[in-house]
């Protein structure tokens, strides 16, 4: 199937941390239509070659909360990345931007959703979680537990500080543990869990003996995506339990 491109303006343009920042793209048109956890492919202007400018980014709205054709992405710097560059030296206010899609299968199956869902991140692979998680508690569609694994670095990366306070106070059922890899300082209390060390940890902990009832969906980069999901069929788990998308 052709993807359709779409025309947007940036209307938004936020520094979260040193590294990550919050952009805002408003599309010209109001036929726009996609699932929370899809993504979308920009093509920036970045190099001569087609392919060489296209990059994906995962949707942060939720489509319960799309308004005003706007799409909020979260986009984390890499060093030498050409879209880095882009985004941090050279994008402005207002820069047209072009993209295709939603793409993308990591997302909630559209049946009732019986089993327990754990989310697991690193760095802005929070992103795709963070929009189905919105969804299912706006929305008021019905589930049963989620619990989200989140790791970072370090306390001072959590770009989603008041989201994830949120989430923890608001949404029902639904838990996040932070995993820092490289904090010593043991800081609490805080509004959510926090574990030192990386998110398998957490995963070995919680999860190690297996279950039917859990659905397991795991965004970030390649070396994380792979261990874990090596890890859960070590546990035991089906390969049907565990739900990926890989950010490269
Ligand atoms: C489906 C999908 C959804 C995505 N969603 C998001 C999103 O929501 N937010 C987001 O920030 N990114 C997301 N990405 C990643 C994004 O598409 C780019 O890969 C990222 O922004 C880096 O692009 P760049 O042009 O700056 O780096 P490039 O010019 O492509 O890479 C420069 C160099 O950095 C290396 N590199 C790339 N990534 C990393 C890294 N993480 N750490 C260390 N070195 C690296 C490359 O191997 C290369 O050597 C997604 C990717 C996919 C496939």
């Amino acid at each position: 199937m052709a993807w359709t491109w779409y025309n947007s303006r940036l209307v938004k343009n936020k520094d979260l941390t040193e590294n990550v920042k919050h952009i805002q793209l408003q599309m010209e048109t109001n036929d726009f239509e996609f699932k929370a956890g899809q993504f979308i492919t920009m093509d920036l202007p970045i190099h001569e070659k087609r392919l060489k400018r296209w990059r994906s980014y995962s949707i942060a709205t939720s489509p319960h909360e799309f308004s005003n054709n706007i799409l909020d992405f979260i986009i984390a710097g890499v060093p030498d990345g050409l879209a880095t560059k882009y985004f941090w030296e050279e994008m402005e206010l207002g820069a047209n931007i072009k993209f295709k899609g939603p793409a993308g299968v990591f997302h909630l199956p559209k049946v009732e959703l019986e089993n327990d869902i754990v989310f697991i991140c690193t760095g802005t692979g929070i992103v795709p979680c963070l929009s189905m998680m919105n969804q299912l508690h706006q929305s008021g569609r019905k589930y049963k537990n989620i619990h989200l694994i989140f790791g970072t670095r370090w306390l001072k990366n959590i770009f989603v500080n008041s989201w994830l306070k949120k989430v923890e106070e608001e949404f029902p059922n639904m838990q996040c543990t932070v995993a820092l890899s490289r904090e010593e300082r043991h800081i609490n209390p805080h509004p959510f869990e926090i574990t030192y060390g990386y998110v398998q940890h957490s995963i070995e902990e919680n999860y190690k003996s297996p279950r039917e009832n859990v659905d397991f969906y795991i965004c970030g980069w390649q070396a994380m995506v792979d261990d874990v999901s090596k890890n859960l069929k070590a546990y035991g788990y089906r390969e049907n339990q565990i739900h990926v998308e890989l950010y490269g």
